[in-house]
């Protein structure tokens, strides 16, 4: 049996129809949700993620503002950028698109986002917001992630969901909204004892490691829910994932494809917080 194939690129265009309409409420009461998204230097992958980010704020109508500093741009520049945008009342969603060069305390950075306009959530507030269960933003790639089980239908109430990975942006926050959804979490890293112990015991199963393919058919539990967070670019150019998909899909229930699974959900969700923090600056 062929697993059923989670279209991330469709979900998403539902999910921004959806952000559509609150955003054109918004707009009918004069306000225009808006992101800035701050880039230093010239890193061509992160040029091609702020484009998209700025073109998906363009589709929804929405006002974004893209600050390009050049790579010598020094920390307390950026820190004065960051704080005229904190007080920027045409502004809801302000990031900085990471990496940032390294004379610069990407830290330091986060820290100074003012938490309410952080759509990313990554400032500590925000990240212990998510942990106590008093969510403000959730990161978009996770949070993208179990809209996409969501809409899928996958019920995840007292399901053993497994996430291998531990990162700030993935692992960790994807873990807690599994938790928060009430499914029973186990985390595993780079230092698991056998792995597919665990794996095979997943009824939802995430894979953010950033190991191409590393996730095997026979890694995983017939019938489950297999969410590929990865991101990798081959030899030969094209994208896979960090699940092995041709031997996954015979063994999974449902099954993200890499592109075109968790990739379209990532921006989506930046502009569903975006929206969502003009609603709260309205006081909706
Ligand atoms: P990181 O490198 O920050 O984290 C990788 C995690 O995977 C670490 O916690 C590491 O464990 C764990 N890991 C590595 N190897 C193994 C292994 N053999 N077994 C178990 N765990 C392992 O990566 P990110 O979380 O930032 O990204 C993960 C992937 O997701 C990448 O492919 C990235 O490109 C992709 N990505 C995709 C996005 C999207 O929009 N779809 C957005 C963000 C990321 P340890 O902590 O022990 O080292």
């Amino acid at each position: 049996m062929s697993a059923r194939i989670i279209d991330g690129k469709a979900i998403a265009q539902e999910v921004r129809a959806e952000w559509k309409v609150r955003a054109d409420i918004l707009k009918s009461k004069g306000v225009t949700p808006g992101l800035a998204v701050i880039i230093v230097g010239e890193d061509p992958a992160s040029k091609v993620y702020v484009a998209n980010k700025v073109k998906a704020c363009a589709e929804l109508g929405l006002h974004s503002e893209h600050i390009a500093l050049p790579a010598d741009t020094s920390e307390a520049e950026l820190l004065a950028r960051i704080d005229a945008l904190n007080k920027d009342p045409k502004i809801h969603g302000l990031l900085v698109q990471l990496p940032v060069p390294k004379h610069i305390d990407s830290d330091k950075v986060l820290n100074a986002i003012n938490p309410e306009k952080d759509v990313d959530g990554f400032h500590p507030i925000n990240v212990g917001a998510l942990a106590t269960g008093n969510m403000r933003f959730a990161p978009c790639t996770p949070y993208g992630s179990l809209v996409l089980l969501q809409k899928s239908g996958v019920s995840i109430e007292g399901k053993h969901a497994v996430v291998v990975g531990r990162s700030n942006i993935v692992g960790k926050p994807m873990a807690l909204l599994l938790l928060q959804n009430n499914a029973t979490v186990t985390i595993c890293t780079s230092r698991t004892q056998d792995l597919a112990k665990h794996t095979r015991d997943a009824d939802i199963l995430v894979v953010a490691t950033g190991k191409p393919k590393m996730i095997t058919g026979d890694m995983i539990k017939p019938g489950a829910a297999v969410i590929d967070v990865g991101i990798n670019r081959m030899a030969d150019g094209k994208l896979c994932g960090d699940v092995d998909f041709e031997s996954a899909k015979e063994v999974a229930g449902y099954i993200t494809p890499v592109p075109g699974g968790v990739g379209p959900m990532t921006i989506t969700m930046l502009v569903a917080n975006t929206v969502q923090s003009a609603e709260r600056a309205a006081g909706k």
